[in-house]
This record gives C-alpha cells, sequence and structure tokens, in this order.
C-alpha cells in the first residue's frame, strides 16, 4: 500500500484529501505543523508528499529543500498562491509537481497516480546510453558490459545525468540534487567529480560520454 504523508495546515483540506486518499486505498499521514511536519518526512519512509506552501514554524518550499538533501521522497506542492514565480521556485526546490488550491479531487489525484508511475518506471528501469547500462535496482553500472566500480558520488552524479539525457543539466542542479548542501557558489566540486566519472568511463576520450557546455553545466547526448 502506498504510504502519503499530507503537511496541510487548513483542517477543511486536509480532512479531505485524507478520506479521498484512503478511499482510494493509499494510507496517510497528515501534519499540519512545518517542522513536524519535515521530521516526519525524514524519519519514516513515503511514496508521497502533498506538500503545503504555507505553513506554520517552516513553509513549504523551505521544507523541499530541506528534504530533498535527506531522501529523494516525490513531492507535489498545494498552493493557493497560483503566481508563476512561486510554481518554478517550488519546481526549483526539487518538487515534482504543483497543483493550485483549489483543486478537484480528481485532479490531485490524477497528478498523484503520473508521479507513482513514473516513479515505478523509473526505478526499475535499466538506464541505457550509448554502451553504458545502470541497473538501478542492483545498483550496478556496466560499460560495454564490463562493471565499473564507482563511489557513491560517482554512481549518483551518472544517474542523475542519465536521467537526464539528452537535457543541459547545470552545476547548480547537480549540486543541490547529489549533494545537497549550501555549498559555496564557486566550489568545483562538480567539476573535480565529473572528472573522476570521465576518467572511470573512458580515459581516452573523456568527453565521449559527458560533454561540457561552456558556463553552464554538462550534459549526456547522442
Ligand atoms: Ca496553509
Amino acid at each position: 500500500m502506498k504510504k502519503i504523508l499530507i503537511i496541510e495546515d487548513e483542517k477543511n483540506i486536509s480532512s479531505f484529501v485524507k478520506m479521498e486518499l484512503e478511499f482510494e486505498g493509499y494510507s496517510t499521514v497528515v501534519e499540519e505543523d512545518g517542522k513536524k511536519g519535515l521530521d516526519t518526512a525524514i524519519e519514516k519512509d513515503f511514496d508521497l508528499i502533498l506538500l503545503d506552501l504555507m505553513l506554520p514554524s517552516l513553509n513549504g518550499l523551505e521544507i523541499c529543500r530541506r528534504l530533498k538533501r535527506e531522501k529523494n521522497t516525490p513531492i507535489i506542492m498545494l498552493s493557493a498562491r497560483d503566481s508563476v514565480m512561486d510554481k518554478v521556485s517550488g519546481l526549483q526546490t526539487g518538487a515534482d509537481d504543483y497543483i493550485a488550491k483549489p483543486f478537484a479531487i480528481e485532479e490531485l489525484l490524477a497528478r498523484i497516480q503520473v508521479v507513482f508511475r513514473r516513479e515505478s518506471i523509473n526505478d526499475s528501469q535499466v538506464i541505457i546510453f550509448k554502451d553504458i547500462a545502470i541497473d538501478q535496482e542492483a545498483r550496478i553500472v556496466r560499460r560495454n558490459n564490463e562493471e565499473l566500480n564507482l563511489t557513491n558520488k560517482e554512481y549518483e552524479l551518472l544517474l542523475y545525468l542519465m536521467k537526464n539525457k539528452g537535457k543541459v543539466v547545470s552545476r547548480y542542479t547537480l549540486l543541490e540534487n547529489i549533494w545537497g548542501y549550501d555549498y559555496e557558489p564557486e566550489t568545483n566540486i562538480v567539476d573535480v567529480y565529473i572528472r573522476y566519472l570521465r576518467n572511470k568511463l573512458n580515459n581516452e576520450n573523456k568527453e565521449e560520454y559527458i560533454q561540457t557546455v561552456r558556463s553552464v553545466g554538462y550534459v549526456m547526448r547522442q
């Protein structure tokens, strides 16, 4: 049974959503306070978090930002504020989707299903790029059928780039998603790890797999 954490301080919304989700066969936990919600989200494992933006003690954006340092639980932001800026900042902090209040419950259920479908594809899939294959369940990377010995961070970095293959990923995005700390903006840790990774992938032709996009970041492009 999929477990969903609802962090929402408006009781009429949380109790309605809880009831509907349980009717659909999900198990739910409700938190009404921001800090407490974050603690629960970190301590226990959920399959999804519905996260309100305006909350007592800690707002939704901050919760999202802090939580994404710890784990990759998918998050759908709920907010009455439907400005483009809110949506952009929500998605930038790592939320998977954003839904404006008031919403129809059918719309919320549909978005939840989209997230779960995406997750189940993402997590079981073997991701392939050229002759590199990542088996996510086994956490094994092979190049040309030969297993590569990657460190944890190298693995995360490669996985992130391969999940986003064809897209240019900025250094900042990599830093946020893989290291998750507030490093100095000048830190070159991403570049250092890209170098390690390139050496392990192909020592001879370093840009064969991961290309540098000058002053932006990196891309894995065919
Ligand atoms: Ca609220």
